[in-house]
């Protein structure tokens, strides 16, 4: 029988509430030694899913908290187990001093997200939901909050358990007319299964496609600002974050290393990372910047050119052009248009990206680029809940898919029916890893130590 757990959920910080969650058998008559009703009523438990207001009294009768409390008795409660909640005052030294006395009372603190652990392990939700928690509280943009909250409610778990069913019913179909060769069963014909497959194939790869968009969505966009020394990189950071992050100088080489910061444009989150130029340097430190720029230039998904609209366009802003990998997308940004131009634009429009002006200084145009970028990566159009942004789930899709795929090439293949269901049954087992019906216990565990405490 597992252990009663609480634990903190709303973290270590001064709050205006803070609450305390209570899960576990004996969940219900901890609360009750510990939490004393204001009013009076004859059960000797407060009603399932009421609130109550009360006092929290140590074993000394001393009065840590005036709070509120609710109980959810097992199963209609979060992780299916009797729980209970304290809406206590939100100091960090009061609520210390309630979790110390139920610890005296054999209640354990809570390992990181062990509530939801036990949610899973009892069936209230499947792993997708569980990962759905992590991130809802995690999202940093409103797109994949949306997506989190529908595949809380189950989206992706109700898709796979679709799947996964018209799969065993061909697996099933199989072994009744071997086991069972007395019974009127329809004859087993592993090709008329060819349109399931096909239709399995077309859902699992809809979503795993979404897997490249969601990982950006969530992790923000790798967005190198490279360019030149001096033409604005760092005070163009600046201007689009709203606030001073990077250093500021007309010193060519100031920024030495790579600045990384995250920012919300629109609907996307951006990774920026301001570069340290890619200018041959006899600096060491400076030399380390320069590798580490031509790596983030690799690793970007977006790139923002910057020139100097003060300085025609020379060798090295090719050589900069030229790291850039071909496909990944890149904006033109021409700096300083509070200033005088000797830049000839001619030149850089052989290039055919698109251009944005701007003076970082002023902020005039940083609106504009942050519109264009808006337009390189528009909002999804797949439906909440319908975008993978999870790497375990995309490799678990992937292995379904591919499986899937052996069995359809072995029965156009004619190959015997044991081969084309094994493929099917390892399809199965990569679905069940999906939704964490076939799930490997450390994975499990590896998965909820991502969660925080109280989750
Ligand atoms: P980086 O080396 O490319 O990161 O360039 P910085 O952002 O450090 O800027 C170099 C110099 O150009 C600093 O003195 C900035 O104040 C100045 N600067 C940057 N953007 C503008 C701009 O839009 N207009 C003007 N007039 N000066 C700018």
């Amino acid at each position: 029988m597992p252990d009663t757990i609480a634990a903190i959920a709303t973290g270590e910080f001064i709050t205006a509430i803070g609450i305390i969650r209570i899960s576990g058998d004996s969940a219900l008559t901890i609360t009750d030694n510990i939490f004393r009703r204001s009013v009076k009523s004859s059960s000797k438990f407060a009603k399932d899913r009421h609130m109550y207001y009360g006092e929290i009294v140590n074993e000394r009768g001393e009065l840590l908290d005036v709070c509120m409390c609710a109980v959810f008795p097992a199963p209609n409660s979060y992780t299916g187990e009797n729980m209970a909640e304290l809406y206590c005052h939100g100091s960090p030294t009061v609520l210390a001093e309630i979790m110390q006395l139920l610890n005296r009372q054999r209640v354990r603190t809570a390992k990181p997200g062990e509530f939801t652990e036990r949610a899973f392990l009892n069936g209230k939700m499947d792993l997708t939901q569980a990962e759905a928690v992590i991130d809802i509280i995690e999202s940093e943009t409103s797109a994949i909050a949306k997506n989190a909250a529908a595949q809380l409610k189950g989206v992706v778990g109700q898709k796979m358990t679709q799947i996964y069913d018209k799969l065993l019913d061909i697996i099933a179909h199989f072994h009744a007319v071997i086991d069972y060769p007395d019974e009127d069963i329809d004859e087993f014909e592993l090709q008329s299964y060819n349109e399931t497959l096909t239709e399995a194939i077309i859902e699992l790869e809809k979503l795993l496609k979404t897997y490249e968009r969601g990982r950006l969505l969530k992790e923000g966009i790798p967005t190198a600002i490279v360019g030149r020394t001096n033409t604005g990189k760092s005070s163009l950071l600046n201007a689009i974050l709203g606030y001073e992050r990077a250093i500021v100088t007309d010193i060519p080489g100031t920024t030495r290393d790579t600045i990384e910061e995250k920012i919300r444009v629109g609907n996307n989150l951006l990774h920026l990372i301001d570069t340290a130029g890619v200018r041959a340097t006899s600096d060491t430190v400076e030399q380390l910047g320069v590798k580490r720029t031509i790596s983030a230039l690799e690793k970007a998904k977006l790139v923002i050119v910057v020139f100097d609209t003060t300085q025609p366009l020379c060798s090295e802003d090719f050589e900069i052009i030229g790291k850039i990998p071909g496909d990944t997308p890149k904006i033109a940004v021409i700096n300083k248009i509070d200033l005088e131009q000797t830049f000839d634009i001619a030149e850089l429009e052989t290039q055919k990206f698109p251009i944005c002006y701007t003076s970082a200084l002023s902020g005039d145009g940083v609106e504009d680029l942050i519109e264009e970028i808006a337009k390189q990566f528009p909002e999804p159009t797949q439906a909440a809940g319908e975008i993978i942004t999870n790497q375990r789930q995309s490799e678990a899709l992937a292995k379904a898919v591919e499986s899937l795929q052996n069995a359809k090439e072995a029965l156009v293949a004619l190959v015997t029916s044991d081969a084309v269901l094994t493929d099917i049954e390892l399809a199965l087992s990569a679905i069940g890893e999906l939704t964490g019906a076939t799930v490997r216990e450390e994975i499990i565990s590896r998965i909820f130590e991502r969660f925080c405490v109280g989750k």
